[in-house]
């Protein structure tokens, strides 16, 4: 249910203004899937915290994802899980993005049916906008306790439509998108036909269990595979970086 000040965007309002919903919806908007792997495919531990799979010089490379992205987009369970800031740390970076008429740091947005994020989460602070993309199933508290802190978007009945809801971020000037995960949320994408790129850190440890988060979760695909196509191949740290595109995007 709507609540005051927050922006709410309708599907109807983006359809009358001539948005085209297919198996990719924008034109303008990239979206960039970055996230860091173990060598056996593990985002982190089957207990959902945070590992350390990369190294300095890959922190680096995603702080330049960022700085070169308008917003950037984690599902909420990273948020339970890292309570992430996912700011740009570099201050040269954010003094670019400063001169050339950005804000600072990136938007952020969380992807949250109900409005699990908790209202002191670090993604809530004021060093950015927050968009906080709801279904309608988040209860009128939940929206209550959020607004103040975050641009709240709703778009789903039951779970996050991500068409729906990608297409009100575009329609807020959120064109160049880097999603940092988790793996529910990466397959999702995927699922929706919204993935132009994916960049992956294969990293030096095994981590394992059938539990843990894997780049891609979900339902899995068993058939109609989303195919890549590999763009490069960096070493990096101790480990690689993989770049790869959609292919038919
Ligand atoms: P996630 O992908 O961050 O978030 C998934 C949640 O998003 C869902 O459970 C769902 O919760 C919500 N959601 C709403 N609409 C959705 C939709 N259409 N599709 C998918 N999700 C939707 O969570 P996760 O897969 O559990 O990943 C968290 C784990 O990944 C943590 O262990 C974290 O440390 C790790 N991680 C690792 C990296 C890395 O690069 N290594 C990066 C990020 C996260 P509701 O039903 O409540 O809405």
């Amino acid at each position: 249910m709507p609540v005051d000040n927050c922006v709410e965007f309708g599907w109807q309002d983006l359809e009358t203004r001539g948005f085209l919903y297919h198996s990719h919806l924008t034109t303008g908007m990239h979206v960039v899937v970055n996230a860091a792997m173990s060598a056996d495919g593990k985002l982190s531990s089957r207990r959902r915290e945070q590992i350390a799979i990369s190294g300095e010089a890959d922190f680096e490379r995603v702080d330049r994802i960022r700085a070169d992205s308008d917003a950037v987009v984690v599902g909420v369970g990273t948020v339970l899980a890292d309570d992430p800031h996912l700011t740009v740390k570099d201050e040269t970076l954010r003094e670019k993005r400063r001169e050339n008429g950005q804000p600072a740091n990136p938007a952020r947005v969380v992807v949250d049916s109900s409005g699990r994020t908790p209202t002191d989460a670090a993604i809530l602070d004021d060093a950015a906008t927050t968009y906080v993309c709801l279904s309608e199933a988040a209860s009128v508290e939940r929206r209550a306790a959020l607004v103040d802190r975050a641009e709240l978007v709703t778009a789903g009945e039951e779970r996050v439509d991500l068409l729906r809801a990608f297409a009100t971020l575009q329609e807020q000037g959120l064109e160049q998108v880097m999603v940092e995960g988790g793996g529910e949320l990466i397959f999702s994408l995927f699922d929706a036909g919204l993935v132009d790129e994916l960049r992956v850190f294969i990293g030096s440890k095994i981590i394992g269990g059938r539990d843990a988060p894997t780049l891609a979760d979900g339902e899995g695909f068993v058939t109609e595979f989303p195919s890549l196509d590999l763009e490069s191949v960096d070493r990096l740290d101790d480990g690689v970086v993989l770049t790869w595109c959609v292919a038919d995007r």
